[in-house]
């Protein structure tokens, strides 16, 4: 396979690169763990399970250029070697209300073959395994079309034909609303509906696994994850989900759900939003988050031992605070992992969906410092690999042929 020897060949170019750049042997010894957690993460193919920057755009923010809010652009999903992402397409309540949630699932998918059209050296909307790996291999940001709640496709098995010909490769069945078919986490929980899926939901299932679309099973309720488990022939992702067993929060995996989705071979991909990784955030957490992101951003780009140090000290002394950071979703990762096995995790970021992000982890900019944390808990470079995006990539090339 193509993209097998891609990194192989890359890994021994940037160990070469690590040796020039170092100054020699003798400098090698010290400068190695400083530059290595770089190298590890660039020659990844990186993926993000769930990105709401549809939403951004559909506000008219433009993706183009670096924006000075939100948490990614185009430029940036470069500058954090992201390679794949799941664009989120979400459509929200008040458009099912007004009837119109098709058309506006069709609009956002819309804007991004347009954004796409036009930046066509910098991403592609990708439907398959040789498309992401045309992307990779030309440097371009792989774009997933994947929806956030089966609400506008509503009862109509012809409107879910409709979105996969137009690119859609992951369903999502419900947000944090129930459908009529699928019971929502936060539904379930609240006991506000029939649990579980219904026959239809099961003919959505069968439906997805013979069309070849992954199914997504975050903010699902506990049942309709047992009867999609169930039902589907196919390995699935929980897009963006945490661990129950670290926060027990309505939206997070338990043990047992991590170890069925081991069981059906797919990937649990972790959440980073600070109200699902830990209890009793502090008052204005939004607000003193960003204070901290602050001070790390003057460190940004500086590499020094003594520069990181500092980072590290600030991110220590947030985290003794209550603060969420990067330490928690590195928690939450190594607990999926010990849970589900190394196979089975993934990352999930759920940036531009959420108010705020934990201190460290600030934007996507920042997500090598996470594959540096993760070496630092003693995770191998392959096994890094695999939670960085090869698992994802195992389902995606298994289901959407
Ligand atoms: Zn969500």
């Amino acid at each position: 396979m193509v993209r097998q020897e891609i990194p192989a060949r890359l890994s021994a170019l940037a160990r070469v690169a690590v040796i020039l750049f170092s100054g020699g042997v003798i400098a090698l010894a010290g400068m190695q763990s400083v530059r290595d957690w770089r190298a590890v993460h660039a020659e990844a193919v990186v993926v993000d399970g769930h990105n709401d920057i549809l939403s951004a755009i559909m506000r008219g923010h433009s993706i183009e250029k670096r924006r000075s809010t939100g948490h990614s652009d185009l430029v940036r999903f470069r500058e954090g070697g992201l390679d794949v992402q799941l664009c989120s397409v979400w459509v929200s309540p008040e458009h099912l209300q007004r009837g119109d949630a098709f058309a506006k699932a069709n609009r956002e998918i819309d804007s991004l073959a347009v954004i796409a059209k036009r930046n066509s050296s910098r991403m592609s909307i990708v439907r398959n395994r040789r498309e992401l790996d045309a992307a990779i291999l030309g440097s371009k940001l792989a774009c997933i079309v994947a929806l956030e709640g089966g609400h506008p496709v509503g009862q109509s098995t012809d409107n879910i034909l409709a979105l996969y010909k137009r690119g859609l490769r992951v369903f999502g069945l419900t947000w944090n609303n129930s459908t009529a078919w699928a019971g929502s986490a936060k539904d379930e929980a609240a006991g506000r509906r029939r649990t579980g899926l219904s026959d239809h939901g099961r003919r959505v299932i069968r439906l997805l696994d013979s069309l070849g679309v992954i199914v997504d099973i975050s903010h699902l309720g506990p049942k309709s994850i047992d009867d999609v488990l169930r039902t589907t022939g196919n390995p699935v992702i929980a897009s963006h989900s945490s661990c129950s067993a670290i926060f027990p929060h309505p939206r997070n995996l338990t043990d047992a759900q991590l170890r069925a989705l081991a069981a059906n071979g797919g990937v649990a991909m972790i959440n980073y939003f600070p109200v699902y990784l830990k209890a009793r955030l502090p008052k204005n957490v939004g607000s003193l988050c960003a204070r901290e992101e602050q001070r790390l951003a003057a460190l940004r780009g500086t590499f020094t031992a003594e520069a990181l140090a500092q980072r590290d000290r600030i991110i220590a002394a947030a985290a003794k605070r209550g603060l969420p950071t990067i330490l928690d979703v590195a928690d939450h990762i190594e607990h999926a992992i010990k849970t589900a096995g190394i196979d089975h995790v993934g990352l999930g970021s759920d940036f531009d969906g959420i108010d705020y992000a934990p201190v460290g982890l600030g934007d996507v900019t920042a997500l090598p410092y996470l594959t540096r944390e993760l070496l630092r808990r003693g995770l191998s470079e392959e096994d890094i690999r695999k939670v960085l995006g090869g698992n994802f990539l195992r389902v995606f090339a298994k289901v959407c042929r």
